[in-house]
């Protein structure tokens, strides 16, 4: 590891404060100072009190800006509106303060790569004459989508005389294929506000990075870069590399978990064939009904395999009683558990996911089938890519009463997991794993990508 002191060029990365957003960002760090630059990774001091000493003896840097929510964080105060509005005032005047702090000392900060969902950062950076970097956490078709509405080019309510909906780059999309917020009016005002606000001052961002890989999203990543007026960087998959290069495997990766790590899984897999087991799990916000809670367990029940769910602390009340009792060794039901390395064990068949994106991408960089249970947001979209456009996976379908039923469950998990279209989906799986890792390794297009935008950095440094 090259020693900090050595590193020129100090990146300054801010996420949104989202276990979604944290990871990928997180990651991403890890590959910039891989590249010889100097990271600091800014959480809010209320993140920062959680996290495990070994974080901190890191090859990056920690540091904190305040979100106004220090002791308590985001949940104490339950409205997204005020977290937004406290986020940005307390936001931009304590990060003002970070960056005057590392003015006068050896290394100031050249630049400030900031999540996409925080537009002020850049304006803080402009300030400061600083280099600003927007990194998308989602996938290129729905930022594309999003600037769409945002740019009007798009206006809603969709009617359905608009039907089907063209975006260049982007298959014919039906009303169910877009983001949630679009095809049901209404909904979130709030975060629907907030994702398009990512286009808000996005013409003055130096580069536009986006967690995805070029042959996965070719299209899209070729229409969407015509519009923008600076370089738009496909840099991802951003998880650890010794998932993906088999000479690595050996490495030691570190994360930094929003919830109490569960790693009896680990444990557990080895004991199981290879893909027989069907790993549940619905990311970290997503809270489904309780008698969603039911059908899910019952389908699982009913397809006879083993099955790994992840239930968050706060989710457990909703699963059945007796039920964990009832499956002993079929099952283990966690709170948390490290994703990517449990994707990557080999008894894992499928992936049965709400589809957040870092799931979505993290199941197709390490050639795991999918079944989408999509819940909000650019989920639905991301379900739709998985099963008609990368075909690694099956949508489920949703009964009237917004309930998928057991029955489905049971239907959809069998469809990846056994027969022909099984072997076809993880034929399918496997090409995108191999692109995925050709993507990142030396001389790939997110590798080449990422060296081009560390050259421009280095370039402007005083
Ligand atoms: N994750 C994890 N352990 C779990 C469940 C999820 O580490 O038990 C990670 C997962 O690998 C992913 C992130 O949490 O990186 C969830 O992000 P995603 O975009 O899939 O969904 P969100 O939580 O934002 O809805």
């Amino acid at each position: 590891m090259e020693k900090k002191a050595n590193k020129r060029g100090h990146v300054l990365v801010i996420p949104y404060s989202t276990q979604g957003h944290i990871n990928p960002m997180l990651q991403f760090s890890k590959r910039l100072s891989s590249k010889g630059l100097k990271a600091t990774f800014a959480t809010t001091v209320f993140i920062s009190e959680t996290m495990k000493p070994e974080l901190l003896n890191s090859e990056i840097d920690f540091d904190t800006i305040s979100d106004g929510c220090d002791k308590d964080g985001f949940f104490a105060l339950g409205d997204i509106d005020d977290y937004l509005v406290r986020l940005q005032t307390v936001g931009s005047k304590t990060l003002t303060e970070l960056i005057i702090k590392h003015k006068n000392s050896p290394h100031p900060i050249d630049c400030i790569l900031y999540d996409a969902f925080l537009p002020w950062v850049l304006d803080v950076a402009q300030q400061f004459g600083i280099v600003g970097i927007a990194f998308f956490t989602q996938s290129c078709a729905v930022d594309y989508i999003y600037y769409y509405v945002h740019n009007g080019l798009l206006s809603l309510p969709i009617s359905s005389s608009m039907m089907p909906i063209v975006i260049p780059g982007l298959p014919l999309l039906d009303l169910r294929d877009m983001p949630s917020f679009i095809y049901v009016v209404g909904s979130y005002p709030s975060h629907f506000k907030l994702v398009l606000n990512q286009f808000s001052n996005i013409d003055k961002a130096d580069f536009i990075l986006v967690n995805t890989f070029y042959k996965l999203e070719q299209e899209v990543v070729d229409s969407m870069s015509k519009v923008m007026s600076q370089p738009l960087l496909t840099i991802g998959p951003t998880i650890p590399s010794m998932y993906l290069d088999k000479r690595l495997e050996n490495d030691k990766d570190y994360d930094l978990n929003l919830f109490k790590l569960d790693s009896t899984s680990t444990c557990w897999l080895t004991t199981k064939p290879p893909c027989s087991v069907v790993y549940v799990s619905f990311g970290s916000l997503v809270n489904l009904t309780s008698d969603q809670m039911k059908e899910l367990a019952r389908g699982l029940k009913q397809t006879g395999f083993y099955f790994l769910w992840v239930v968050r602390s706060s989710e457990l009340p909703k699963v059945p009683h007796g039920f964990i009792e009832e499956m002993g060794d079929k099952a283990l039901i966690v709170t948390w558990i490290p994703q990517t390395e449990v994707l990557a064990n080999e008894a894992i068949g499928c992936f049965f996911t709400h589809c957040g994106w870092n799931s979505t991408i993290e199941a197709l960089c390490l050639g795991v089938p999918i079944v989408a249970m999509p819940q909000w947001a650019d989920q639905t979209t991301d379900a739709m890519l998985v099963e008609d456009v990368w075909k690694v996976g099956v949508r489920v379908n949703v009964r009237e009463d917004g309930i998928v039923s057991g029955d489905e469950i049971e239907r959809c998990i069998r469809q990846v997991m056994e027969g022909e279209q099984g072997i076809e989906t993880k034929r399918n799986a496997m090409k995108w794993k191999e692109l995925a890792v050709e993507a990142v390794c030396e001389g790939g297009s997110s590798d080449k990508n990422i060296d081009e935008m560390v050259s421009k950095i280095l370039a402007r440094c005083k």
